[in-house]
């Protein structure tokens, strides 16, 4: 070893001790006869200090070094002298007096500063990732990263799960998205598809026996890279034979509650056990199947009081079915004046326009009994209604009361456009506190317009609930899938479902979904001939662990927690790919490229 301890070891009780460390340089002062410099590794910072007069030839080569060298340093550990101990630093009682330094290996000046914690350009961390992930946060995030994941290996173990890969040279697994494809040079003309979950294969193992199955897995989905996504990602894939509904979410529960307090305890857990919301209960309050629920400002409906107004828009629409909502801000009006006021609902009503409403009304409660509600809709509402309609929203004095009435899947939008929204105004979104809940009871499909035919909203190997079942010849589209959503802050971490293990039922979901019974065989032969050997009842369910990494690391982006991501547009910016390939490749690919015109120039 070329050290023999690392740089964030050193304590008092080393003193008088020769070591060797080896590291980045951090960063060096000259004070002329003692150069000083701080010594980094992965594991921390220690300060070295190199005297002159006693050795000069370590203090000639110390004065040759610049930050991010790579040294090697032998010298003795010795406690700092009086007054000049630095307790941010763990190593801070001590420094190492070398007398002899060796550079390793030469920098150039980097593009950022490593030895700061201060915002740098996205593209320019992207393009020099090797340096981005020397800096302390994304140090702690990768470390975070692995021992979440060796946490779940382990817990998973005890409980007789196996940990089995599967391939990713595969067949369509659809789970939604575009395949990425990959061609094949043996099999001209055939290509495979990188599978977007391991769905299908983990079903097959259920069929073979596996009882317990999961993976870390590497998922593909080639799809716009709107937010977050990433076109591969990983999930912690699991699979079991012989459970219920209940039992997946049980053990999925226990799991990510042990997680988080093994590896991020500092993290306030908002709810335990883990509340459970339908679908369409989730719909209604928050406009969303993926609630954030570490603020309330859930929507109320109050169409049996807006619908008896003097406001004819309300009216016209509780008698056509559309519902009057209300979001209730709690003491937001009273924070504001009045020109203040007017700016905040002027934005939440563009917010509103952009999610398909044609505007927002308001009523600001006032912050004293006797004032005066405040909003161009007040006087449309006796006073018996309003007081009927604050006693409905629990309104109190203060409160900023948000109207929202439309089509019902445009009241959803705009909900969902306006809670967060809210919330971040409110100062709600505190990255420390974890609120975690289940979704149940998905619709099994949602219509699609375009090509008129259902799209199964999970995948279209989910069991209906069993009491639906009947419903799939009847109405589609009130049946619900067997399916969970496990959410936290908003953000969907987890998903899965019961799956059919029934060749006559799955077969009866692919004409629904628009695909004809030949398709069907051609692609999903191999799992329609499997459940003709004897096929357990099972079910599982996937995590997004980059976003549960980043929710335990409170990482806003899953990019900070994945070592080498892609950009928006999908691309390596370090290694730029993807790229071109030689001719050749092509040629014995029998592949040609044919650009559309305008990137032919
Ligand atoms: N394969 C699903 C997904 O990737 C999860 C599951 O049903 O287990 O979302």
């Amino acid at each position: 070893m070329m050290k023999t301890h690392n740089c964030g070891e050193l304590r008092l009780e080393h003193s008088g001790q020769r070591v060797t460390l080896a590291g980045w340089v951090n960063r060096r002062r000259d004070q002329g006869g003692l150069i000083f410099i701080d010594l980094r590794d992965r594991w921390g910072i220690t300060q070295v200090v190199v005297d002159k007069e006693n050795a000069p030839a370590a203090h000639e080569i110390a004065d040759q070094v610049r930050n991010e060298f790579v040294i090697q340093v032998t010298g003795v550990v010795r406690q700092r002298p009086e007054g000049t101990a630095n307790a941010d630093l763990p190593t801070g009682q001590i420094d190492v007096y070398a007398d002899e330094i060796a550079i390793l290996s030469n920098a150039k000046t980097p593009p950022f500063y490593i030895n700061r914690e201060e915002t740098v350009d996205e593209a320019l961390r992207m393009r020099y990732r090797y340096l981005d992930l020397r800096r302390p946060r994304m140090q702690r995030n990768l470390v975070l990263r692995h021992r979440a994941i060796k946490f779940i290996r382990d817990w998973l173990d005890q409980k007789g799960f196996v940990e089995i890969e599967t391939p990713i040279l595969f067949k369509t697994t659809p789970e939604g998205a575009r395949d990425f494809l990959v061609p094949s040079r043996l099999n001209p003309g055939k290509f495979y598809a990188l599978p977007q979950s391991p769905q299908q294969l983990k079903q097959l193992l259920m069929v073979a026996g596996y009882e317990r199955y999961f993976q870390i897995a590497r998922c593909f989905r080639d799809e716009d890279l709107r937010g977050q996504r990433q076109p591969e990602f990983t999930q912690l894939d699991m699979e079991l034979s012989f459970v219920e509904r209940e039992d997946v979410m049980a053990l999925n529960e226990a799991l990510i509650l042990a997680l988080i307090k093994a590896v991020a305890s500092e993290k306030e857990l908002l709810f335990e056990p883990l509340p459970r919301i339908r679908y369409q209960d989730a719909m209604e309050q928050y406009g969303t199947d993926r609630p954030d629920l570490r603020y309330d400002l859930r929507a109320i409906d109050v169409s049996h009081i807006a619908g008896k107004s003097g406001f004819r828009v309300f009216v016209e629409n509780v008698e056509a079915g559309k519902p009057v909502k209300v979001i209730r801000a709690p003491g937001y009006a009273a924070e504001l004046s009045g020109t203040q006021l007017r700016k905040v609902t002027a934005e939440l009503e563009a917010l509103a326009r952009e999610a398909g409403a044609k505007g927002l009304a308001y009523m600001a409660l006032p912050a004293e009994p006797e004032g005066e509600v405040k909003g161009p809709i007040g006087k449309f509402f006796s006073v018996e209604q309003k007081l009927e309609l604050f006693e409905n929203v629990g309104a109190e004095a203060g409160d900023l009361l948000l109207f929202i009435s439309d089509e019902r899947e445009i009241v959803y939008a705009v909900i969902d456009a306006i809670r967060p929204n809210l919330a971040e105004r409110l100062g709600l979104l505190d990255p420390n506190k974890l609120a975690l809940c289940w979704v149940i009871d998905f619709p099994m499909f949602y219509w699609d317009e375009e090509n008129q035919r259902w799209d199964p909203s999970q995948h279209m190997f989910t069991m209906p609930l069993p009491e639906d079942i009947p419903l799939l010849d009847t109405d589609p589209g009130a049946a619900r899938g067997s399916q969970y959503d496990m959410v936290c802050n908003g953000h969907e971490v987890a998903g899965g479902s019961i799956r059919i293990h029934d060749r006559a039922l799955q077969e009866k979901i692919f004409p629904l979904i628009g695909q004809t019974m030949e398709h069907a065989k051609e692609q999903f032969g191999h799992i329609l001939e499997a459940f003709e050997y004897g096929v357990p009842p099972h079910g599982g369910i996937a995590w997004g662990l980059d976003r549960v990494v980043a929710l335990l690391a409170g990482e806003p982006n899953i990019r900070e927690v994945i070592a080498f991501p892609k950009t928006q547009r999908g691309t390596d910016a370090m290694a730029q790919a993807p790229s071109a390939p030689e001719p050749q490749q092509l040629e014995e690919l029998f592949i040609q490229v044919v650009l559309p015109e305008e990137e032919q120039a």
